[in-house]
C-alpha cells in the first residue's frame, strides 16, 4: 500500500510539481520580438499532408548511421513538449502554468503551426532525417504530450486532427485508467491513427538515480505493457523531468531504444540520438511567442 501510494503521489507530482526542467531560456522570449509571419484568425481546415514515409530505424543499416558528430551537426528540428490541455484553475501556481496551456492558447497555437506552413513529423522520420540525413517535409516540426493527461485525447486530439497532424505521446503506465488520465483503450486508439507512443517510465521517477531493478520496473515492464496495449513496438523514450545522464543512454539502448527526449538542456555530443531536445510550449504563450521561442531555440 506504501508503496502505491508514493506512485501515486509521484505521479501528481509530475503533472503539478515537475518544474526544474522548465525551459527557462524559451521561456523568456518577448513579445517584442520582430514580427513573424504568424496569423491567427484564420479558419481554414488544411487538408493533411501526406508525409514522406520514413524507413524504420531497426531497417536501416548500421553502416549508413552518420558518426554522432555528424548527428550533432545536423539542424535541430523544432520539438515542443506539452503536459495539460486545460483552462487554468484558482489554484494553479504560477509555475505550474508553464505546464498548462489553456485551450483556447492551444487552438491558437496550433492554428499558428497550421497557417505557417509547419508539417507534423514523428520519430521514425526524425531518426531518418538525423541518422541519414533522408529528407524532411518543409517547416518541420514535432508535437509531443507527456505524462498521459486525458485532456491530451479530448482536447489536444480532435484540434491536430483538423490539421492532420500526428504527434508523440510519452505515457507513464502507472496512471493508465486513473482518473483524468488515459486510459488504455485511449492510448491504443492513438496509435490506431497513426500517432506514436513512446515511454515516459511507470511512475516518473528520475533515471538518473536508477539502480538494479529500477531499470525493470521503470523501463522495461513498463514498455512492455505499452507494447501490449498498441500492439507496436515501443522505441522511443522521454526522460521524466528531461533529466538524464551518461549512463542511462546504454541501459536504454540495451532494452532497444532507439533514441531518448530530454527537455532544453545541451544534448550530448557522444550520443546526440539519445538526447534530443525539446521546449515546453508555455501556457503563457501567444502563438507569436511560441514561434519566435522556436526559431530561437532549435
Ligand atoms: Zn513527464
Amino acid at each position: 500500500m506504501i508503496v502505491f501510494r508514493t506512485a501515486l503521489l509521484a505521479a501528481g507530482l509530475a503533472t503539478t510539481l515537475a518544474l526544474p526542467a522548465c525551459d527557462i531560456k524559451s521561456a523568456t522570449a518577448s513579445e517584442t520580438d520582430p514580427p513573424t509571419a504568424v496569423t491567427t484568425d484564420s479558419a481554414t481546415v488544411v487538408a493533411p499532408v501526406a508525409a514522406p514515409v520514413a524507413a524504420a530505424p531497426a531497417s536501416i543499416p548500421a553502416a549508413s548511421v552518420a558518426s554522432a558528430a555528424v548527428i550533432y551537426a545536423r539542424p535541430q528540428v523544432p520539438i515542443l513538449c506539452y503536459h495539460q490541455i486545460r483552462d487554468w484553475r484558482p489554484r494553479d501556481s504560477k509555475s505550474a502554468k508553464d505546464y498548462i496551456v489553456p485551450v483556447d492558447a492551444f487552438k491558437k497555437q496550433i492554428q499558428m503551426l497550421a497557417d505557417s506552413g509547419y508539417h507534423t513529423i514523428l520519430p521514425d522520420q526524425l531518426y531518418a532525417y538525423l541518422a541519414t540525413g533522408a529528407p524532411l517535409p518543409p517547416k518541420p516540426v514535432m508535437l509531443t504530450f507527456d505524462d498521459t493527461d486525458l485532456d491530451q485525447f479530448t482536447v489536444a486530439r480532435p484540434e491536430l486532427e483538423k490539421h492532420g497532424f500526428k504527434a508523440v505521446y510519452f505515457v507513464m503506465t502507472v496512471s493508465l485508467g486513473r482518473p483524468k488520465y488515459m486510459s488504455k483503450a485511449q492510448v491504443k486508439q492513438l496509435a490506431d491513427e497513426g500517432n506514436v507512443i513512446g515511454s515516459h517510465t511507470w511512475d516518473h521517477h528520475n533515471v538518473k538515480k536508477y539502480q538494479g531493478q529500477d531499470w525493470v520496473t521503470q523501463i522495461e515492464k513498463p514498455t512492455k505493457t505499452l507494447e501490449e496495449i498498441t500492439g507496436q513496438k515501443i522505441t522511443y523514450f522521454a526522460y521524466p523531468f528531461g533529466l538524464w545522464n551518461p549512463e542511462a543512454i546504454p541501459e536504454l539502448k540495451k532494452r532497444g531504444f532507439v533514441a531518448a527526449f530530454s527537455l532544453a538542456e545541451k544534448r550530448d555530443q557522444q550520443d546526440p540520438l539519445f538526447t534530443i531536445r525539446r521546449i515546453i510550449a508555455s501556457g503563457y504563450w501567444t502563438p507569436r511567442t511560441l514561434h519566435n521561442s522556436m526559431v530561437r531555440s532549435f
